[in-house]
């Protein structure tokens, strides 16, 4: 069967090997449809520090179960399953809390063990999420935005809210989304007009705002001076994080979701006269898939998802999704 594998950074082949054997407990999946993300884009480009390769990437998976051993959650061959890529522990402290997304053992396919960027392939029973009535296209977006549903989460977001998304990437615009879904009016912030475009045009963000126009003067303005009662990072830039906090209101949450590499510095008596609840929000729970695929008919999922290619062709073509010009929000890769 065929394979893509990232060979060392910038460099992909597409390749042979024998398909994969059932084991006990897991199951044989054939893969549809391999969403791409950041951290695929960063991996190819060799700035994931922790990388290593060879590595087949892809952790956004639409994939049909081909064949499964007995297994006590009635999962059979023909079913539609997405793959949950965090793979945690079961052990450890996090875990014990039911905290998986942040587990101290954490391995993640695609990352820490080879993902989904081939025609077959076995995974644990226990990570497949059967999914009825989607596309395989709808199927493969409820991980990037299953990011957005924890970073909600997190905050405990009340209907009636307004917020300030940072960042209209695929995570921020999904998160944009989500926060709409749960009642609150959201307010989005970047850097790159072509993105806010598409957030307001497509994504439907109540107000659009470029960082060059004076933002936290809008944002008061829009909130009637009360400034947004939560904000989430969704750049993971060192700037936009420091400077997140200005759009938050007194007795608000600053939720990070983007990582960054660097340090962090935040002014105390700035954010002590807040009395600021600063949170990270890492990856997602299977909770936070359920919630996602319970509201993907509201979301857009056919303009989210920007390129579309065969899997023979994505080599050619991966280039260019690291180019800003291209305007990629979601690229979709077709494994059948
Ligand atoms: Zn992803
Ligand atoms: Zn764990």
């Amino acid at each position: 069967m065929k394979y893509i594998v990232c060979e060392t950074p910038g460099k992909f082949a597409l390749k042979d090997k024998p398909k994969p054997e059932l084991t006990d407990g897991h199951a044989l999946l054939k893969i549809h449809k391999v969403g791409i993300c950041g951290t695929d884009l960063h991996a190819y480009a060799g700035n994931q520090a922790f990388f290593q390769y060879p590595r087949i990437l892809g952790h956004e998976l639409a994939a049909e179960v081909i064949a499964i051993g007995e297994n006590d959650r009635g999962i059979k061959p023909g079913d539609q399953v997405i793959v949950m890529p965090y793979v945690s522990c079961g052990d450890c402290i996090a875990c014990r809390k039911g905290k998986t997304n942040c587990c101290a053992n954490i391995r993640v396919l695609g990352v820490h063990a080879d993902g989904g960027m081939q025609e077959e392939i076995v995974v644990r029973n226990d990570l497949l999420i059967p999914v009825d009535g989607l596309t395989h296209e709808e199927m493969a977006i409820v991980e990037p935005l299953a990011i957005g549903a924890h970073a909600l989460r997190r905050a405990s977001l009340k209907p009636g809210e307004i917020v300030v998304v940072v960042g209209c990437g695929p995570i921020g615009l999904g998160l944009i989304k989500l926060a709409q879904i749960s009642g609150a009016r959201v307010i989005a912030i970047d850097a790159v007009a072509s993105r806010l475009q598409f957030a307001k045009d497509v994504i439907g963000a109540d107000h659009a705002l470029h960082v060059s126009e004076d933002p936290v003067k809008r944002v008061a303005g829009i909130t009637d001076d009360d400034m947004a009662t939560a904000v989430f990072d969704a750049t993971g830039n060192k700037k936009a994080l420091e400077s997140g906090i200005d759009y938050m209101a007194h007795g608000g949450r600053y939720v990070l979701v983007g990582l960054s590499k660097e340090d962090l510095v935040y002014n105390h008596p700035k954010i002590h006269a807040k009395e600021t609840t600063l949170m990270c929000s890492r990856n997602a729970t299977f909770e936070d898939f359920e919630n996602v695929i319970a509201h993907l008919k509201e979301f857009p999922a056919d303009s989210f998802i920007t390129h579309r290619v065969h899997y023979t062709e994505m080599i050619g073509n991966f280039d260019s999704w690291l180019k800003p010009e291209t305007n990629v929000v979601k690229a979709m890769v077709d494994f059948n």
